[in-house]
């Protein structure tokens, strides 16, 4: 590339100002956004990547003149490019609940961003514990990692894991997303919610997201995503956020091509495997939401 031809990934925004990390120099440069960019209406969003002009190197100043295509735009929190999540939850305190976790596995899956699952505070439980929900897990789709942040175990397979992509965690609150993402990148230094369990919002209702650089390369957004998902999706789609679906549909298919796998003879998704009760309890509020919205167009 020229030198005035300089790419690299928006990791802040404040007001008109973004910080860009460039791609081939540990450098950023805090850039304004060409004026032709703001009259066609392109939002720079963190994460974005960009093309940068006019840099001066003494001030570390630049000029954003193109933002490349989006590959995922995440609404909570608003990031680009994030091409992975990372479900967080606790093995105890807060207990954790199945049918909050399929449900936070859901909204997840439906981003269509790659995602895995992290559970935390495995110091609190038996081995016994941590080896029934890992094999639980399993048979959900899902090799989860198990970690303690407080002991700072099983970290390594997870670092590992966020090497050279960019990833957002989210869960419920409580579980740890905090005190992980202080301990993997210290200059974020979010507030740890206190024994009280009193939450100290603090920064998170501002909105504000910043991506971190990992040590080993990977970017980690500072903000954990939604912690409280409504599921508001298509029935017709549902059963293909569930990996177990998605195997049994993979081996066949089912007799009607808009087969809610409900009661339909010659249904390939129905059966005896642990979810399937959470699918339909999904698929019911799924369709009430449906109806009622179009009660009201
Ligand atoms: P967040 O709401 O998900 O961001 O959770 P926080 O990071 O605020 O943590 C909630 C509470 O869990 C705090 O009191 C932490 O000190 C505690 N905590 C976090 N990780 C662990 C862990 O691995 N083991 C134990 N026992 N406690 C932890
Ligand atoms: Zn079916």
């Amino acid at each position: 590339t020229a030198p005035d031809q300089l790419t690299g990934t928006v990791v802040a925004v404040q007001a008109n100002f973004y910080q860009v990390q460039l791609d081939d120099r540990a450098v950023r440069l805090l850039c304004t956004r060409r004026s032709r960019l703001q009259k066609i209406g392109q939002k720079v969003m963190v994460g974005d990547r960009v093309r940068v002009v006019e840099p001066d190197w003494t001030d570390q100043r630049g000029v954003i003149n193109e933002v490349f295509p989006r590959e995922t735009e995440l609404d909570r929190p608003p990031v680009a490019n994030a091409n992975q999540l990372v479900l967080v939850f606790a093995l105890a305190q807060p207990p954790l609940e199945p049918m909050q976790l399929s449900r936070f596995l859901v909204k997840a899956e439906s981003t269509g961003i790659d995602l895995c699952v992290c559970l935390n505070k495995k110091d609190l439980v038996s081995a016994t514990e941590r080896q029934e929900w890992e094999a639980r897990l399993q048979g959900w789709g899902y090799s989860p990692f198990l970690i303690s942040v407080e002991q700072q175990a099983g970290l390594e397979a997870l670092q590992k894991q966020l090497n050279d992509r960019t990833t957002i965690f989210a869960g419920p609150s409580g579980v740890g997303k905090s005190s992980l993402i202080n301990l993997l990148i210290p200059q974020a230094q979010l507030r740890v919610s206190t024994v009280s369990g009193k939450l100290q919002r603090g920064r998170h209702t501002t909105r504000h997201v910043e991506l971190f650089s990992l040590p080993n390369g990977g970017l980690l957004a500072d903000t954990p995503g939604f912690n409280q998902p409504d599921l508001n999706c298509d029935p017709l789609t549902l059963a293909t956020y569930f990996p177990e679906a998605r195997e049994r549909l993979k081996q066949g298919s089912c007799r009607f091509g808009d087969c809610l796998h409900r009661d339909e003879p010659d249904c390939v998704v129905r059966g005896e495997w642990e979810r399937y009760p959470h699918y339909l309890d999904f698929l019911k509020s799924a369709i009430e939401q449906l109806e009622a919205r179009e009660q009201t167009t």
